[in-house]
């Protein structure tokens, strides 16, 4: 049997390395893309290679963790504490610990309080069907309170959202905050973050290598135009302008490429699907000589300053692994119509060196060595109040066609966790029907 596999991102690769462990199927893999890895990419850096987006994991994330065991990794993955900290009102203020939760000026102090208890409330609520009725903003605001949604999950929001920030459905921020604070434990221990020695390419990279090795092919460079579709069978697809003939087919990107490359599915399949939205990102990445602060993940509260969040790499991993040069990431979600996806990267860069002045005052353009700016369409999905009812299955009405994409992590949180655990639900349900 021979089956075809739309993107080599996350999800894509590991749809292959799970139908081959459990079958021996025909796999080829094509990506549009001069490089495999999609969102989770990496460009090389310093003798090494840096993500396009800053990337980590959690210790929760179980199904990353249990690949990245089996591909004998375990020992390349770093587990460290990092500093978390709010700019607010034109002040950076520390917010790693409950400490810093109770100093935290820009709350009313009943109000922290009631902001400290909120994860043990939450992770206690029991109604969790009427979460995909209501928005995070409602929700959140009758458990924190109006000052705890405005200082702090309104910019966290905005950060992962962008303009869509008060779209969410509640079951988002409720999965996600259960999921954080079982990880913890109990006795509310420290986070840790994980991120792997010369970046997470080691891992996509792992499960490419053993694809390769039980005779899968990865085709870069390799534009899918058309999921081929005759009498609702799937029968292959249009790759580069080249019809080529396939048992089954796993499309891994998101909904929208779904939709225009199955230009004959059946309608009702496809109408549903049109719910979803997705959010662009863009996020910059500066090389200093020297570093801003000591804060990992700086969330930006002021919306004048136009990205969200400054993400200080070189605080999680330190600056000798890259030749002792900083890494900065500027990071922002945008709606596609916004400016800033109409500028070019030196315009983004100007308008970004005087913002990043008024949250580090030290910083000058001259500590600036080198940049990169990075664009992605399809970052982050924007589900409809109550997906759960039209959300996607991996098996589609159309026979030999199997998708699996971002949108269906859904209430979780997007991540290369669920990316693994797509492609492992899918590679069981084609083995299944097939
Ligand atoms: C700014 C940012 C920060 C992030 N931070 C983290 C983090 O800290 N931790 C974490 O776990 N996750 C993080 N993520 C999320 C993580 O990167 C993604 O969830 C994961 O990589 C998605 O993998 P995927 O395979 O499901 O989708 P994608 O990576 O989107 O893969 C889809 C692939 O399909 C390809 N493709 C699209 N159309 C076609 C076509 N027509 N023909 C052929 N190929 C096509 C694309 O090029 C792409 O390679 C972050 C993402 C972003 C944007």
């Amino acid at each position: 049997m021979k089956i075809a596999i739309i993107g080599a991102g996350i999800a894509g690769l590991s749809a292959a390395y799970f139908l081959q462990k459990n079958s021996g199927l025909e796999i080829d893999i094509y990506e549009k893309d001069t490089d495999i890895g999609g969102l989770a990419g990496t460009f090389p850096f310093e003798n090494t290679y840096l993500e396009k987006y800053y990337h980590h994991i959690f210790t929760h994330d179980g199904y990353c963790m249990d690949l990245i065991r089996e591909l004998g990794l375990t020992g390349q993955v770093i587990w460290k504490k990092t500093k978390t900290g709010y700019f607010s009102g034109g002040i950076r203020y520390p917010f790693t610990t409950p400490f810093d939760l109770l100093n935290f000026k820009p709350l009313p102090f009943l109000d922290r309080i009631r902001f400290g208890l909120s994860s043990i409330f939450i992770s206690w609520y029991k109604n969790v069907g009427k979460l995909e009725t209501i928005t995070t903003e409602k929700f959140i605001v009758k458990v924190v309170g109006k000052q705890g949604w405005e200082k702090i999950w309104k910019p966290m929001l905005i950060g992962k959202f962008g303009d869509n920030y008060n779209k969410i459905p509640a079951v988002w921020i409720w999965e996600r905050i259960v999921q954080r604070f079982r990880s913890r434990g109990s006795g509310g221990k420290d986070e840790v973050l994980g991120y792997m020695k010369g970046s997470f390419r080691l891992l996509y990279q792992g499960i490419s290598d053993k694809i390769l090795a039980r005779g899968g092919k990865i085709h870069c460079n390799s534009n899918v135009q058309e999921i081929i579709i005759e009498k609702e069978y799937c029968t292959g697809v249009i790759v580069n302008g080249e019809r080529k003939a396939y048992d089954a087919v796993i499309c891994t990107p998101a909904l929208p490429v779904l939709v225009d490359l199955c230009k004959t599915a059946p309608e009702n399949y496809l109408e549903p699907l049109r719910k979803v939205n997705y959010d662009c990102t863009l996020v910059a990445v500066l090389v200093l000589e020297e570093p801003l602060g000591d804060i990992y993940w700086l969330n930006i509260s002021d919306t004048e300053i136009p990205f969200a969040g400054v993400i200080e790499h070189t605080n999680f991993i330190p600056a000798s692994e890259y030749n002792g040069k900083v890494v900065v990431y500027l990071t922002k979600y945008l709606s596609p119509n916004h400016e800033l996806l109409a500028m070019d990267d030196a315009a983004v860069i100007n308008k970004y060196y005087g913002e990043l002045q008024k949250v580090y005052p030290q910083f000058d353009a001259k500590m600036v060595e080198r940049y990169f700016v990075f664009r992605d369409r399809y970052a982050q999905p924007i589900w409809p109040m109550r997906y759960s009812e039209i959300k996607p299955a991996y098996k589609t009405p159309v026979q030999g066609l199997y998708v699996a994409n971002t949108s269906q992590i859904y209430p979780n949180d997007r991540g290369m966790n669920f990316s693994i655990k797509l492609g492992k639900e899918v590679a069981e349900a084609l083995i299944t029907n097939s």
